[in-house]
């Protein structure tokens, strides 16, 4: 699975828009280039945040109602477990089940195609006679660069970015 550019992203939502008739209006396309341009998954209340820069009067429902669309689209995933939201990197493919590998130290998401694990939810609802609508599979751990600092043993001489450690531990507590 490739990944797109924030432009990339861009040309291929209003391409998709303008092919089901719908209307990527600027704050949706603003919403969009946000997370587009975000490393890993971002909070409504972090968007919203940025979204101020360009439009100081957005309010939370400006961006929950933009958030729904690219939901709609599939342009986006909502990642649950820790409520918040990113990029999809192959939304021109029909809808799919992704496994979110979510790093617990950074926030980066990395979306993974998870065809195997879809069939055997798919599989497992037929079994259950369950109307499968959607589903969403989530892993945490370190992503690559956090699980390096992890287990880097010379924190006092090294170019790593030892500070966040303390700023995850303040935040789970
Ligand atoms: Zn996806
Ligand atoms: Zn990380
Ligand atoms: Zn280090």
């Amino acid at each position: 699975m490739s990944t797109m550019t924030p432009e990339q992203i861009m040309t291929q939502a209003e391409k998709l828009c303008l092919q089901r008739g719908v209307r990527l209006t600027t704050q949706r396309a603003e919403v969009l280039r946000l997370m587009a341009a975000q490393h890993g998954s971002i909070s409504a209340y972090d968007l919203l945040d940025r979204l101020r820069a360009t439009e100081p009067q957005a309010k939370p429902p400006t961006v929950y109602r933009a958030l729904d669309f690219l939901l709609e689209q599939g342009f986006i995933h909502r990642v649950e477990s820790n409520n918040s939201y990113v990029v999809c990197h192959h939304f021109e493919a029909p809808a799919h089940t992704s496994v979110m590998l979510v790093c617990d130290r950074c926030a980066a998401v990395t979306e993974k195609q998870a065809q195997g694990v879809e069939k055997i939810i798919g599989d497992l609802a037929g079994e259950a006679g369950f109307a499968l609508r959607h589903s969403v599979i989530e892993a945490h751990g370190l992503c690559v660069s956090c699980a390096e600092v992890a287990s880097c043993t010379h924190p006092e001489n090294c170019d790593h970015d030892h500070e966040a450690d303390g700023k995850k531990r303040g935040k789970k507590g």
